[in-house]
């Protein structure tokens, strides 16, 4: 828990010193060109760094490195158990300077100080830990053969890997990436947001400390059209992994196809049905929808942003839904009291805003928020925004909004609800509040969802994947299941007689 005072967030922050340079074989470089582009603090508008703007000069020599170090192998043939203790070290570092990523975290894009703090810093540091403690657990296969023959299934780490991440979760969902890309022994060139690079910036220099050689891990800040786009078409870049948007997402299929038919592992967006029948126990499931939709100003992939609610309880549960969202209340994202922070910057507040005005005008009811919140003179804030009455084929129900909004969709019974939430170009994540065990297991079995959360919403740990069906995406962060996305199977038939 963080006991400092929001003076006390406020000091340390003005006497930050932040790395803002790429990391490429060990060293901390500027980008080849002597680049830079500001980064902004979303809370304030105030120019917090200019940040070393990477292309793919850059990118070539970053995977140099990375495929370098590979064919060394100091890292890839290092025995598990070793990579397991250097990892552990790192997750242990990644704790030990939890203010200064919690600190960076806020700053660059404007999430609560306390979640920064108590739920993305130690949740980096428990994926990486999660990850060490695994590797050195996981068994090749003996293949049921005739007995002349031994046919061993043996997985090989795959070789680079580029990982581009996203801004909502810097740090957490860049390890999502590379603590089982490092653990399973790949070497790896990380391209995170350019909206929120620095937690990722940071981290290079504490793999460093905790012994992961040179070339194992690079980082490249930059935008996503120049220096990602270099990785993805890069001919020397074996996996792609990703989270980000569907149409970012559908361009990195191209870009494989285009180049070296690169592996490419996508998790994108969500649009996530939050179903609840009259039987379920309201109160809870009140909370959980509100919680669900505007944690981290509702910059969730997973967030609760269709609410499916049975005719009969329509309106008596809306209230209660609306009493229990208006506890997120805008704040300077220092302030270890704020809930709900700035938006990750004032382009998205504006595509935010642009969507609650459509919605307006297509017949979707008002009925909470709806503006731009007024925390500071020039902060991106959004109030938490409820639309009832809303129709499935409404845009405001079909596409992301990506901020703090919820649509309130009327159903009538089990099929109706399938229906709707099954209505929908993706299939990340979905809910059902129930107390019947017959209906949960029916609707569970019946939803198009790479997640179903029953009586709860977005529970879960490492130890269960996470990923989309349709459009969300392909292959599963967290749990053994990542492991999949590194390496790759390899067959060896031995011929005894
Ligand atoms: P984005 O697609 O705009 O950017 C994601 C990353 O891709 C960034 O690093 C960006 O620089 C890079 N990028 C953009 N264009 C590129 C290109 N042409 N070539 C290579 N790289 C490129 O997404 P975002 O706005 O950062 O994140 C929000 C999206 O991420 C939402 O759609 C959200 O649902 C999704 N998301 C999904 C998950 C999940 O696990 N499924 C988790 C978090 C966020």
């Amino acid at each position: 828990m963080t006991t400092w005072t929001y003076q006390q967030w406020r000091e340390y922050c003005e006497q930050l010193s932040i790395e803002s340079r790429a990391f490429i074989n060990g060293q901390y470089c500027d980008a080849s060109l002597g680049l830079r582009f500001d980064c902004i603090n979303p809370a304030n508008n105030q120019l917090l760094c200019q940040i070393a703007e990477c292309d793919s000069i850059d990118a070539d020599a970053a995977v140099n490195a990375a495929r370098d170090s590979f064919e060394l192998g100091h890292w890839r043939t290092m025995a598990p158990k070793k990579r397991k203790q250097v990892l552990l070290k790192l997750a242990d570092l990644v704790d030990q300077n939890a203010t200064e990523l919690a600190a960076l975290e806020t700053l660059d894009m404007g999430k609560p100080i306390s979640e920064s703090f108590n739920v993305d810093i130690p949740g980096s540091a428990d994926v990486i830990r999660w990850h060490a403690e695994a590797i050195d657990k996981v068994y090749d296969e003996v293949a049921p053969t005739q007995d002349d023959v031994v046919a061993m299934i043996t997985r090989e780490p795959i070789g680079v890997v580029a990982a581009i991440t996203p801004w909502n979760f810097p740090l957490w969902l860049a390890c999502w990436k590379i603590a089982p890309a490092l653990a399973t022994g790949n070497s790896v060139v990380l391209k995170p947001s350019e909206k929120a690079s620095l937690t990722s910036i940071k981290l290079a220099e504490l793999a460093q400390q905790a012994g992961i050689p040179d070339g194992v891990l690079n980082v490249l800040p930059g935008f996503g059209h120049k220096v990602g786009k270099a990785l993805a078409l890069h001919n020397d870049v074996d996996a792609l992994v990703f989270t980000g948007s569907t149409a970012t997402a559908k361009q990195l299929l191209i870009y494989a196809g285009e180049s070296n038919m690169k592996r490419v592992w996508l998790e994108a967006g969500g649009k996530n049905p939050n179903i609840v029948f009259a039987d379920a126990d309201l109160d809870k499931a009140a909370q959980a929808a509100a919680s669900g939709c505007f944690y981290n100003q509702g910059e969730v992939c997973v967030a609760a942003t269709r609410l499916l609610v049975e005719s009969s309880i329509y309106d008596s549960f809306v209230a209660k839904v609306i009493e229990a969202s208006k506890r997120f209340r805008p704040g300077d994202p220092l302030d270890p009291s704020t809930n709900m922070g700035a938006l990750v910057d004032q382009a998205h507040q504006c595509g935010v805003l642009d969507k609650i005005a459509t919605a307006k005008v297509s017949g979707a009811h008002l009925a909470l928020g709806g503006n731009a919140a007024l925390c500071t003179e020039t902060g991106a804030f959004v109030e938490p925004t409820i639309f009832t009455e809303v129709d499935n084929a409404m845009a405001i129900a079909r596409q992301e909004v990506f901020g703090p909004v919820m649509s309130v969709i009327r159903f009538e019974n089990e099929q109706h609800a399938i229906q709707i939430a099954n209505d929908s170009d993706y299939g990340l994540g979905a809910a059902v509040w129930t107390a019947s065990l017959k209906r949960a297991h029916t609707m569970a079995k019946k939803l198009r969802a790479g997640s179903v959360w029953i009586n709860n919403y977005n529970d879960g740990d490492m130890t269960v994947p996470f990923g989309g069906f349709k459009q969300s995406g392909n292959g599963r962060d967290k749990s053994l299941h990542a492991l999949d996305k590194y390496t790759e199977v390899k067959t060896t038939w031995i011929d005894l007689s």
